[in-house]
């Protein structure tokens, strides 16, 4: 009988953390050396120069590609730096991409604005249905990009049909898992080709690191990735590293909560007479809650909801909570609340990416769920 694999909680506390040789710390040391002395010209202990490699990236590599379930993992200084080296070993000029109609609004302007000036095209389509895809994929297609759960409207792909439609085409599929995290859905175990993360969310977890990191079972792929992160550089510093690390040690624990929060949140906002439409995967009435429970362990801590007042109301209810700050970003320990169309999605305005105006998207955080459901109350009732 082969021995029974470490479980997530396990593999997130002790891959690529053994303690270290030389003085037995339980935490390995932030290596903060630019550089590393040869034996000889070419005889390196595996690292020469930080840029290239260095040990606290490598630690945080090794973590978060076992979580990912992947051979191959490669730390950025930015989810976006992450994308664009991604995209730079995917696409040359000529050859385009398909790009989902509801995605993070970055993604959406380092293709339109950065690499379609370079010849590389692109379309948008509806992936929730993957059945549609095929006619879409013509040769010069390379790549299909996805977010599942979307951002800001919490829709759910089926990873596993967009993974088949997209190889039945000669394309691969990347899937950004910022949201979802590793440990409510590793992508690649579903087929995708390519995982890429946003760490400065949940990852990192605590509002005080910026980060990106790209996971992939393709030696080519990764070959690629690897000269791309050294030739380009965008790396993140050996204290990034170790933050981003130390806030996936309590990953499991943290989207456990967010998820039972986000689920009250939910609830309490579908049941309130100022919401219009409330999107959270996990309400049985969520489009995409069958295929969330079959595909993710968990629905999230992101919820997204419309205001029925319009975009006057919600421009004013975002300003009323005291506990929710209004900030972008998501996925740490307190909880946040924006208006997509004007700050997270303003990149998109007037493309078929575009959101609602009266859209209003929570972070829901770590808190004490009634204080976050009395706080939300007293805002939507002002
Ligand atoms: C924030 C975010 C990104 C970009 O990551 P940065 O770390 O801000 O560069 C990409 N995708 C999603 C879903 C995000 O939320």
């Amino acid at each position: 009988m082969s021995p029974r694999e470490p479980g997530f909680e396990t593999r997130a506390i002790h891959l690529g953390q053994e303690p270290d040789p030389g003085t037995g710390a339980v935490v390995p040391p932030i290596h903060l050396a630019t550089t590393y002395r040869q034996e000889g010209v070419g005889r390196s202990q595996g690292f020469e120069y930080s840029r290239s490699g260095n040990p606290s990236r490598r630690a945080l590599e090794v973590q978060l590609a076992g979580l990912e379930r992947a051979s191959h993992g490669f730390a950025f200084a930015s989810g976006l730096a992450g994308e664009d080296a991604l995209l730079r070993a995917l696409l040359r000029p000529g050859q385009r991409l398909v790009l989902p109609r509801d995605a993070y609004g970055g993604t959406f302007r380092l293709v339109d604005q950065v690499l379609a000036p370079t010849g590389v095209g692109y379309l948008t389509a509806d992936l929730s249905r993957p059945q549609d895809l095929a006619q879409l994929l013509a040769p010069e297609v390379r790549l299909v990009w996805a977010e599942t759960p979307s951002n800001p409207r919490l829709e759910v792909l089926d990873i596993g049909a967009l993974a088949q439609a997209a190889h039945g085409a000669g394309a691969l599929l990347v899937i950004d898992n910022t949201f979802a995290t590793p440990y409510l859905q590793n992508p690649l175990e579903l087929g995708a080709d390519a995982v890429v993360h946003s760490s400065t969310k949940y990852l990192g977890g605590h509002s005080d690191v910026v980060g990106g990191f790209v996971a992939t079972n393709l030696d080519w792929l990764a070959e690629s990735l690897a000269f791309l992160q050294n030739a380009t550089g965008a790396v993140p510093s050996p204290f990034d590293c170790y933050l981003v690390q130390r806030g996936v040690r309590t990953l499991a624990l943290r989207m456990e909560r967010h998820c039972a929060n986000a689920a009250r949140v939910a609830d309490f906002l579908q049941q309130h007479p100022a919401v219009e439409q409330v999107n959270y995967p996990g309400l049985p009435s969520h489009p995409g809650h069958e295929l969330a429970r079959r595909q993710m362990r968990g629905f999230g801590g992101m919820v997204s909801f419309r205001h029925r007042g319009g975009e006057g109301a919600a421009t004013e209810m975002v300003t009323l909570t005291r506990i929710f700050h209004l900030a972008e970003s998501l996925g740490a320990v307190e909880s946040l609340i924006e208006l997509p169309a004007r700050m997270t999605h303003a990149s998109v305005a007037g493309s078929d990416l575009a959101v609602e105006a009266d859209l209003v998207r929570l972070s829901v955080g770590l808190e004490t769920a009634e204080d976050l459901l009395e706080d939300l109350d007293q805002a939507l009732d002002r």
